[in-house]
């Protein structure tokens, strides 16, 4: 490729960093790069699936749904009770600790590439780019008179944001409600005010903090991007600036052989960050470092920080910044990474700094992925053992016993059957453990007319030796039989 002046790249930059606004509003201009195609490879496939699956259906069951009305949850094909809740569990532990690895590996690759919250975030930023123009026409067109087409794209941006913003809540709710009821009430004006009421405040808050809010929302309300910097260590692979290479920085040295001070070679690599500048213009030295000072990496980043100022918690580790310098450095003809996925010890020239798997042979992460591993076979063994039949059984409280004639006794009792595999259709009731056992009341149970509904039985024998005795109803389906014991008292003892 061939080289473009250093001064060319620096006077387009200029022109749009001219517009970089206040700093308490900031422009993101959008940018093409493999971090981004990566960012998109993964970010479609997710946005479809969410989108896709609170409509899909297999059978007449949902794919994906929890249902709090029959306490149940539809996951692929099976179905969980709320009994089995300890498999989420499982799964949520071993999410935390995927997380926790990615961290402690890559920093926040999960935040730039794959929280729901990103990916908002970019999608609004492109339909705000579609409707208002790049981040530097945006920028100009704010200080002129809101009027004209100005206002009406204005209003296009706002009023796309909030249609998106509905369709995320409506889906989103679709996996609570199901989704064709939901819609069609809204269509036909049917809603309840506290479904209203839900699907307002859902959809002013996804366009709030998609929209406008951002990434104040990263920094100060997500409590994973406080626990982060715990976790990072000197061989965590983050999103950094490499300070020896780009120091100093070629405008910079062009500013100071004007005002007269010198420059120096960056003598650590790992020294603090923040406090580039001032180590730069403090030595003197004839080297000349590959940052241009374009500001480029600054007007990309969706979180308004600038990464040469050093690792930052706001940096959500999305990759544009590279993409952005990368493209920088092509059009310079200089070797892309100035700006890329390094450690501490790497940028430090540390003979400790580990590359490629070796990077990940590190107790700490061999700690997580033994706990993510664990939890894994716990939930599938969980999944492989779900419950497929709920049963309760209640005494009867208020009379313990009935004597029927000189040797029989009846108990009474409530019992409740819930089934949560669809291929249950009825269960048959009996009872043992005492001899000559009757059973009085439904002895089967109809699961489609009578699902989780308590029916009252009455079990009487003349065989009772024992003031109290334990006996078992037994509720069996051709694939399944499950056991429930309870007493049973001829005397109030
Ligand atoms: S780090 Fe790269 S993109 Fe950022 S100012 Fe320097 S040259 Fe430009
Ligand atoms: S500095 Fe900004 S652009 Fe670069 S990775 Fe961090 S959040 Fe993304």
């Amino acid at each position: 490729m061939d080289k473009i002046p250093v001064a060319q790249i620096t006077e387009s930059a200029e022109q749009a960093v001219s517009y970089v606004p206040p700093e308490d509003k900031f422009y993101v201009r959008l940018i093409e790069g493999r971090f981004q195609n990566l960012r998109r490879m993964i970010s479609w496939p997710l946005l479809i699936l969410f989108f896709a699956l609170a409509w899909i259906q297999v059978d007449g069951q949902p794919w994906l749904f929890f249902s709090f009305a029959e306490r149940k949850i539809f996951l692929f094909g099976w179905i969980v009770s709320w009994h089995d809740l300890p498999i989420m569990a499982g799964l949520m532990i071993a999410g935390a600790c995927l997380l926790f690895f990615m961290a402690v590996a890559w920093g926040r690759v999960w935040c730039g590439f794959a929280c729901p919250q990103s990916i908002w975030t970019w999608m609004f930023i492109r339909i705000e780019q579609w409707a208002e123009g790049k981040a530097n026409v945006r920028a100009k067109n704010d200080k002129l008179p809101l009027t004209g087409k100005r206002l009406a794209r204005r209003i296009l941006k706002h009023v796309l944001w909030l249609g998106a913003a509905l369709f995320t809540t409506i889906t989103f709710t679709g996996y609570f409600v199901p989704v064709r009821e939901l819609i069609g009430d809204l269509v036909t004006l049917e809603s309840s005010v506290m479904t209203l009421g839900w699907l307002i405040s859902m959809t002013s808050l996804t366009y709030l903090n998609a929209g406008l809010v951002r990434e104040k929302i990263c920094l100060h309300a997500c409590p994973y991007s406080r626990f982060q910097g715990v976790m990072f260590d000197t061989h965590t692979r983050t999103v950094s600036y490499d300070l020896n290479r780009g120091e100093p920085r070629r405008l910079n040295r062009k500013a100071a052989q004007q005002t007269g001070v010198q420059y120096a070679e960056v003598s650590s690599a790992n020294s603090s960050a923040g406090s580039v500048n001032s180590t730069a213009s403090s030595c003197s030295s004839t080297k000349q470092g590959d940052c241009v000072d374009c500001n480029i990496c600054v007007q990309v980043c969706p979180v308004g920080i600038d990464i040469r100022d050093g690792l930052q918690a706001a940096c959500i580790d999305c990759g544009a910044c590279i993409d952005a310098c990368d493209e920088v450095m092509a059009k310079i003809g200089k070797p892309m990474g100035l700006i890329r996925f390094a450690s501490e010890a790497e940028l430090a020239g540390s003979s400790e700094a580990k590359s490629g798997l070796a990077s990940l042979l590190r107790p700490k992460l061999a700690g997580y992925a033994s706990v993510v591993a664990c939890s894994i076979v716990a939930v599938l063994f969980g999944f492989m053992n779900t419950l497929d039949l709920l049963v309760e059984v209640r005494r009867d409280r208020l009379q313990l016993y009935t004597k029927v004639d000189s040797g029989t006794v009846c108990n009474n009792y409530y019992l409740k059957v819930e089934a949560f595999d669809n291929g249950i259709n009825q269960v048959q009731v009996s009872v043992e453990g005492l001899d000559n056992l009757q059973l009085h009341g439904q002895p089967e149970i109809n699961i489609h007319t009578d699902n989780a509904a308590w029916r009252t039985y009455r079990v009487c024998t003349n065989q009772a030796q024992q003031p109290r005795s334990e006996i078992q109803f037994v509720l069996s389906t051709p694939d399944a039989e499950v056991r429930k014991k309870t007493t049973f008292l001829t005397s109030s003892i």
